[in-house]
């Protein structure tokens, strides 16, 4: 058998769709891909750095590689965004990296691993890489197939280490992306995941592409029985997005629209680029235009400076548009960023009872809209099994549902919901 190579990954699901790619490349060179660390001859870590605590698994992770090369011979590379950012620096970290590699030049992994044999070697992108890769892709899902629109991201939020990370904003041909898109099809995916930094930019680095709302179109015409997205930026999305949404029933019902903060003065600090009251106008036309559409978001918990009456701003906008589920982190200064020159000044325990405050009252509010869904019959793609063997899938509006009786992956069902829990629906498929 030819090198086995296991491919771990931490971080959002770019970077999972990103590990797709890697995988793609190295089966293309002729190695072979395996789940199992002690199963591979070559490892790689993904890493994310979008948070301390990301950067803590990783590392605290490289122990299971020492155990490993200690018994057998193992080319260990580390790279991503965790990679990229930290770049050379990471050999002294730890005597087990044989190789770095960043957020692009994929294609090179297969020779860079070669390298890796009898030296220590990186393999990063230059900070202004604007290069845009097209890679075979192995895809880990049979029902959903996830298809980068963009990679990286022109903005500049004052605690993000994304475009650092990842360069500039790209956006991809969209010839490329519906060829992607009718191929997954073709290969019997039901549903399209687009992917971007920031989706609603799509394009305004290359007009000639045409905007989000277009491709979203598009896409939504090559037949995939269901389209989502993420993430969109509050300031760039608008009607015309909306619009594109309602007009296809093949779109999901389903917005991930991150605020991060319901303070204005803490936006600002941010660089957002919106205020409270605009968000709040964009969730009343989304919800105006796309009849039951799901609003989920991201929130940041004790950013620098973030006083007591501010995060009671943050608290009055959840309760005000009754997100249907939230995504909250506790803030956590990132290398080179802006905010990381800033004083951390809200200490860890104050941090740590916001957030937990405000899970709290996201609990009882998911908790409540999820009640109200007992007894309807939705209709649910099959995703996977949960832990104790049942089956787990989405309704269009991205909720979770449980499903007990006789189903498969990739099934898209009539399921009627007999419970509910804050994290979950219950339902039983209906036989027909
Ligand atoms: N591009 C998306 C956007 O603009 O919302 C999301 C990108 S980021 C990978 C995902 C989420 O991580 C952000 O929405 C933010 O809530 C969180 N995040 C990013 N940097 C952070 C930091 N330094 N500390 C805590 N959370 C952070
Ligand atoms: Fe980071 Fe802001 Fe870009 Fe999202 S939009 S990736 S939060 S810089």
């Amino acid at each position: 058998m030819g090198t086995r190579v296991c491919i771990e990954t931490w971080g959002c699901q770019l970077n999972l769709h990103q590990s797709e790619g890697i995988a793609g490349v190295l089966e293309k060179a002729g190695l072979t891909v395996v789940d199992r660390l002690e199963d591979a001859d070559v490892v790689l870590f993904n890493g994310c750095m979008v948070r301390g605590k990301a950067e803590e698994k990783l590392l605290g992770r490289i122990g299971a590689v020492v155990e490993e090369k200690r018994r057998r011979n193992v080319v260990f590379g580390v790279g991503g965004c965790f990679g990229q950012v930290y770049g050379d620096t990471l050999f002294a970290r730890s005597r087990a990296i044989d190789f770095v590699f960043g957020t692009r030049r994929h294609t090179e992994l297969p020779a860079l691993i070669e390298a890796a044999r009898r030296d220590r070697v990186s393999l990063l992108a230059a900070a202004d890489d604007i290069s845009l890769e097209e890679t075979p892709f192995r895809r880990a899902s049979g029902v959903t197939a996830m298809v980068s629109i963009a990679e990286g991201c022109s903005n500049a939020c004052a605690y993000c280490i994304v475009p650092r990370a990842r360069g500039p904003m790209r956006s991809r041909d969209p010839d490329a992306v519906l060829a992607e898109v009718r191929d997954a099809v073709r290969g019997g995916r039901r549903e399209v995941l687009l992917l971007g930094q920031n989706v609603n930019a799509y394009g305004t680095d290359r007009l000639e592409f045409g905007g989000f709302a277009r491709l979203l179109v598009r896409v939504a015409d090559e037949g995939p029985e269901r389209i989502r997205f993420t993430s969109s930026h509050p300031r760039d999305m608008n009607q015309e997005i909306l619009d594109a949404m309602a007009s296809r029933t093949n779109v999901c019902r389903h917005l991930h629209l991150p605020l991060q903060s319901g303070s204005d003065r803490v936006l600002r600090a941010m660089n957002r680029g919106y205020t409270r009251e605009s968000f709040l106008r964009l969730v009343d036309a989304a919800r105006r235009t796309v009849s039951t559409v799901n609003v989920t978001t991201d929130l940041i918990v004790g950013f620098p400076g973030e006083t007591e009456s501010e995060f009671e701003e943050t608290l009055e906008v959840v309760r005000e548009v009754r997100f249907g589920s939230i995504y909250a982190a506790k803030y956590s200064p990132r290398p080179g960023t802006r905010a990381a020159a800033w004083d951390d000044d809200v200490p860890t325990d104050e941090k740590e009872s916001r957030l937990a405050c405000l899970l709290d009252i996201e609990r009882t509010i998911a908790a409540g809209e999820n009640a109200e869904l007992v007894g309807a019959t939705l209709i649910i793609l099959i995703e996977g099994q949960t832990g104790d063997g049942r089956h787990f899938g989405r309704a269009d509006d991205h909720r979770t549902v449980v499903v007990e009786g006789q189903v498969r992956d990739g099934d898209l069902i009539e399921v009627r919901i007999v419970s509910a829990s804050a994290s979950a629906l219950i339902g039983e498929a209906e036989v027909s």
